[in-house]
């Protein structure tokens, strides 16, 4: 397929990698643009502007930090939905807000182009490896023409509902339950530590007991302390967060846990840490234990 692929930050780059692997034509566009540059020995055509990108492209996908990064990039004037043929389809692969996939999904509409959102669960190195969790939402049909772009990018893909911001507070759910992870480590550690316990020790039995991928890695990082460089910026994590409870106001349904969290992430930023990985939060949670 042509393809326009807008956004190579930590994961970004990885995808753009991953589909030029599997044989399809892409065109590169990220605001700094030497991180294009070493898409350029593997085939990508590196484009001058998002609209540039996306002129001969069918799929058009972005993987920008936050709403005001894919507002920019869709919306301006070189942007990329005054380009769009006709009937081409946008993937939005960031971590949005489910009112900016509302608006996208009008708008889209609106130009006669077709919009899904579809974020990911996974880290830079899934990215790089093909082992992302992909989940979407939006029209079948749409789905069905991008199912090969899904299985270039991840190890397994998740339909969540028609509408497309059903897959964004899907992924902030997701992201939730994640955060709410790294705060019950940072918890259990401040106590374990005070009590004389290794946390590693403790993690062992975690791992028996609750084993994943992802507690094991995040639990050792905690351990470990260490928080750089970042996986997962703390700033975006409290962006999350904040989606997570716009997205919970929207639906009145409250989610105190994450009120909580996001204090911890907030002071977390205060202390100079917002470009430390997120899982340095736990370091507010030991303070607050005079550790
Ligand atoms: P990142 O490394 O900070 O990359 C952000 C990308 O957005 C870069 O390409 C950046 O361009 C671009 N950007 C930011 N503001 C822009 C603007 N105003 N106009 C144009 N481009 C702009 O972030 P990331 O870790 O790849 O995350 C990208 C998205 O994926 C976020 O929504 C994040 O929440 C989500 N996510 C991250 C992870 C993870 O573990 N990292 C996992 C799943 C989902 P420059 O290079 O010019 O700054």
């Amino acid at each position: 397929m042509n393809l326009a692929f807008i956004g190579l930050g930590k994961m970004g780059i990885g995808m753009a990698r991953n589909l030029l692997r599997a044989g399809h034509s892409v065109a590169v566009y990220n605001r700094s643009a030497d991180k294009a540059a070493p898409l350029v020995t593997e085939g990508a055509r590196v484009a001058k502007s998002p609209a540039d990108a996306c002129r001969e492209a069918d799929v058009i996908m972005t993987m920008l930090a936050d709403d005001a990064a894919l507002e920019q990039v869709v919306f301006a004037a070189d942007g990329i939905a005054g380009a769009m043929k006709p009937g081409a389809v946008h993937l939005s692969h960031s971590t949005i807000s489910t009112a900016m996939a509302r608006k996208l999904t009008a708008e889209h509409a609106q130009r006669k182009q077709g919009y899904l959102s579809v974020p990911v669960f996974g880290r830079p190195e899934a990215a790089e490896a093909k082992k992302l969790v992909v989940v979407v939402a939006g029209p079948a049909n749409l789905i069905d023409r991008c199912r090969p772009l899904f299985d270039a990018l991840g190890r397994a893909t998740y339909v969540v509902g028609a509408e497309p911001w059903q897959a964004n507070v899907t992924k902030l759910c997701g992201n939730f339950m994640i955060v709410a992870m790294i705060e019950a480590f940072g918890e259990a550690y401040a106590t374990l530590r005070k009590a004389g316990v290794d946390p590693h020790a403790y993690l062992e039995i975690m791992n028996t007991l609750l084993g994943s991928a992802v507690i094991g890695n995040y639990g050792k990082a905690i351990a470990d302390e260490a928080f750089e460089p970042a996986g997962f910026a703390l700033k975006l994590g409290l962006k999350d967060v904040r989606l997570i409870l716009a997205a919970a106001e929207e639906c009145t349904s409250p989610m105190p846990l994450a009120s909580l969290v996001h204090d911890h992430l907030l002071s977390a930023v205060a202390q100079g840490q917002g470009e430390m990985d997120w899982s340095s939060v736990t370091r507010v949670i030991a303070r607050n234990a005079g550790l």
